[in-house]
């Protein structure tokens, strides 16, 4: 399964951030357009993928 694949499953969603997201001001208008803050819109969903992202490239220790 590919790690595309598995955001969808998780999130539900073939829309996913942009790198830039990562560093993107929670204050900031959210990237998807919807015009709310980041924080009030993706967010949280964000800092899931990124965590997961992370732990692709890291499969070993922990
Ligand atoms: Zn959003």
């Amino acid at each position: 399964m590919s790690f595309s694949a598995i955001i969808r499953k998780m999130f539900g969603s073939s829309m996913t951030p942009p790198d830039s997201a990562s560093t993107m001001s929670r204050n900031a208008e959210c990237w998807c357009g919807s015009g709310k803050k980041y924080k009030q819109c993706h967010y949280e969903s964000d800092r899931g993928y990124f965590t997961a992202k992370q732990n692709e490239g890291c499969q070993s220790g922990g």
